[in-house]
Formats: structure tokens, sequence, C-alpha cells
């Protein structure tokens, strides 16, 4: 489950039904999980009052890649095939788009997929570095305040 905010948390009971598993954006920047832990617990105990005073046992970050155009792509750069942009949904996409890859590798391949383009967005004023992350992520937490505040 997720709810419905433009920073939106998710979370689900493990298969076992003995935890909450619960996600979201800590913050725009890199943070240790030490840092993150905190926050999402304040999260998860505005969402979930009854879980206040329970302990966490286990936090971990990672990294999602989000493309220019919100597409993953998969492609050929000199030589190198990949598969790549998951947009924060990439456990079924990317499985998918990494057999497509290995077909095409195999040349096995009986149809071309639709993910595989020549060119792959970009911006001149993009080099990478995501900068302006912080800013947007600030005006969209804004934004579901500002909602929350209206509704
Ligand atoms: C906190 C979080 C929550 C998410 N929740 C969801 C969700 O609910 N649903 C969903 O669909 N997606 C979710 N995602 C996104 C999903 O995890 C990714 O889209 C997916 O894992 C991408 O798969 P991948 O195979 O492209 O990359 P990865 O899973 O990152 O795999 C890349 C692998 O390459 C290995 N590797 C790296 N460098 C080298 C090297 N030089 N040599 C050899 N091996 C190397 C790494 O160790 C890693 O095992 C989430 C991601 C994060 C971080």
């Amino acid at each position: 489950m997720s709810d419905t905010r433009r920073v939106l948390c998710y979370y689900r009971m493990s298969p076992d039904g003995s935890r909450m598993v619960f996600g979201g954006r800590a913050r725009f920047t890199q943070i240790d999980p030490t840092v993150s832990a905190p926050i999402l617990h304040r999260y998860m105990t505005d969402r979930f009052p009854q879980l206040r005073g329970v302990k966490l046992t286990h936090a971990w970050t990672g990294n999602v890649a989000f493309t220019l155009d919100a597409l993953p792509h998969m492609g050929e750069c000199d030589g190198l095939h990949y598969c790549l942009g998951c947009n924060g949904s990439g456990v079924a996409m990317m499985t998918y788009l990494g057999c497509q890859t290995a077909r095409k590798i195999a040349r096995a391949a009986n149809y071309a997929c639709s993910f595989d383009t020549e060119a792959f967005p970009d911006h001149p004023l993009y080099s990478g570095n995501p900068w302006f992350l912080p800013v947007v992520g600030g005006y969209y937490r804004l934004r579901d305040s500002l909602d929350r505040l209206l509704a």
C-alpha cells in the first residue's frame, strides 16, 4: 500500500504477518540509515499511532534511478548493453528488461522491445548530480502540507 501524497510512504505487513515493513523518502539527499530511521519511524507512527513505542529492528536505504522521460530504457553504448531507469518501480520491470537484453545479446529476440531506444533522454543543465532534488522535494512536501491544511 502507499498513501496518496506526492512524497508518498509505502507499507505492508511481512509475509508472516509479524512485522510492518515501512518505506518512504526521509530526505532528498544521501543520508545514513541511522538518520533516516527516526524520521521514517515518525512518518510510520503519524499514520499508525498504535505503533508508538514499537521498536525498529532493521533500517536501510538505497538509490532509485529516475530518467528525464520517466521511462526505463534498454540499449547499447560502445558495445556495452544496458537496461536502467526503474523510476522507483523496477522489481518486475528490470527483471523483464534483463531478459530482453539477454535475448538481444543472444540474437534470440523475436521482436524489438519497445524500451530499446537509440536515444537516452538528457538535459544540457544536468551532469549527473541531482542538485535540484532537495528543492523539488521541498516543493512537493509543501504542496502536500497545503493540501492537508486546505482539506
Ligand atoms: C528503498 C527502495 C524501495 C523500493 N521499492 C520498490 C518497490 O516497492 N517496487 C519496485 O518495483 N521497485 C522498488 N524499488 C526499486 C527496485 O529496487 C529497483 O528498481 C531494482 O532493484 C533495480 O534492479 P536492477 O537489477 O536494475 O538493479 P539492482 O537491484 O540495484 O542490481 C544491481 C546489481 O549489480 C551489482 N553490481 C553493481 N556494480 C557491480 C559491478 N561493478 N560488478 C558486478 N556487480 C555489480 C549490485 O551489487 C547489484 O546486485 C525500490 C528501491 C529502493 C532503494
